[in-house]
């Protein structure tokens, strides 16, 4: 790399041992629906300490496998935060659920328990309690799942953690994934994400009868397991039994996300040295940096600064100035209910003030495995030249 070459938010890290993983399954008898697939699984929930894992061709659709598994339907709610890929969103109106939101706290940019408790006792009142809550592991750093599934106890939801950002995190001592606080958890391996599959999910849990709903599903809702078949007449023989989708995961992508899953501890390492030297680079200048709680172990997916109050509308200009700079900065998320389709559904500017405002001065800095210190000294010196210009810093 010169040294102005293009820095992006985030990348993959692919080596040569990943490439041979992929070629071996080009050469295997299995492009999909081979032993790679079911490899991966094993290999990901041993990782995680979960009983089952279900792949999928992608997150957002481990995420409608999970929606339906838990039986989300037309009449019912489904509640995330604004601070997220509308994905996490998305997957309960596949299912065609009403979608509804939890602002976020100011700390941790997550999902806030005091007001998921706040708004729970006035769904309770109307007779409007949600199905399935999502939070959202923003960035790679745990939601207060005690909280959450203490809620979920006295309110009766189910819990679906999204943790595409949170492979190899953990949770007050225990991976995310683990299930202690959640019905399913998803993962997932697109390339920014913290492993990859190039594009791939994986859906998690300790019940076995969730785990078959999701794999039926994936698989346009056949099976073959001889006692659930009606009749056997022959080897050919399946049947299908619900309507499900076409969610499955190729041999070449199990391949590549199992030799992955091989280094996500030294990825989300290298990580965390990338985050300690911007720390240090940054410490003197008036910004936020990523939060990091004391009970969790982050896996460090993004780096989110966040400009001070009454300089929110210098982000456009410190934006423009990195991307001029060829650095890649990103901004996470635009609120998923001011999206116009979620505007059309009957949500206004306003609705959750937090991510809003949240949105308005956050700003992602490059951090992915492979990203240089020389490079993170430009993306450093190039903030705080635009910072200066922009008049946030003397
Ligand atoms: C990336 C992402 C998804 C969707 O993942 P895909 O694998 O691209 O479908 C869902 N939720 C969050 C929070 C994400 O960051």
């Amino acid at each position: 790399m010169t040294p102005t070459d293009f820095i992006p938010y985030g990348r993959q890290s692919i080596g040569e041992d990943d490439i041979a993983a992929v070629v071996r399954s080009l050469r295997s008898d299995f492009l999909t629906q081979g032993p790679c697939v079911s490899e991966f699984e094993q290999a990901l929930a041993a990782k995680v300490g979960a009983g089952y894992a279900v792949a999928a061709n992608s997150a957002t659709s481990a995420l409608h496998l999970a929606c339906l598994a838990l039986g989300v339907s037309a009449n019912d709610s489904v509640w995330t935060c604004p601070n997220t890929f509308i994905a996490s969103a998305n997957c309960a109106r596949y299912c065609g659920a009403s979608v509804d939101f939890v602002d976020i706290d100011p700390r941790t940019y997550v999902m806030c328990a005091d007001k998921l408790a706040e708004k729970l006792i006035h769904a309770k009142a109307n007779g409007k309690l949600p199905k399935v809550v999502i939070p959202v592991h923003f960035a790679g750093q745990s939601c207060d799942m005690v909280a959450i599934y203490a809620l979920s106890e006295e309110y009766g939801f189910h819990i679906i953690e999204d943790a595409s950002h949170a492979i190899g995190a953990t949770y007050r001592g225990t991976p995310v994934g683990n299930g202690q606080y959640s019905d399913i958890c998803v993962f997932s391996f697109h390339p920014v994400k913290i492993i990859t599959s190039a594009e791939g999910g994986m859906a998690v849990t300790n019940d076995p009868v969730l785990a078959n709903h999701m794999r039926t599903h994936a698989q346009q809702g056949t099976t073959k397991s001889p006692d659930e078949l009606t009749q056997m007449p022959g080897d050919w023989y399946y049947e299908q039994h619900t309507l499900g989708f076409n969610y499955r995961m190729t041999e070449l992508q199990a391949a590549l996300g199992l030799s992955q899953l091989s280094k996500l501890d030294d990825f989300i390492a290298e990580r965390h040295e990338q985050f300690a030297r911007y720390v240090e680079l940054l410490s003197d200048l008036p910004i936020g940096l990523p939060f990091q709680a004391e009970w969790a172990h982050s896996s460090l997916h993004l780096f989110p600064i966040l400009l001070p109050k009454p300089h929110a509308q210098k982000r456009r200009a410190i934006f423009d100035a990195l991307r001029q700079a060829n650095i890649g900065v990103q901004v996470h998320y635009i609120p998923v209910h001011t999206q116009p389709y979620y505007q059309a559904l009957g949500f206004q500017l306003g609705d959750f003030p937090i991510a809003e405002d949240y949105y308005q001065r956050t700003l992602s800095l490059p951090l992915f495995v492979g990203l240089s210190a020389e490079q993170q000294d430009r993306v450093a010196q190039v903030l705080r030249q635009s910072l200066i210009e922009n008049e946030v810093f003397a």
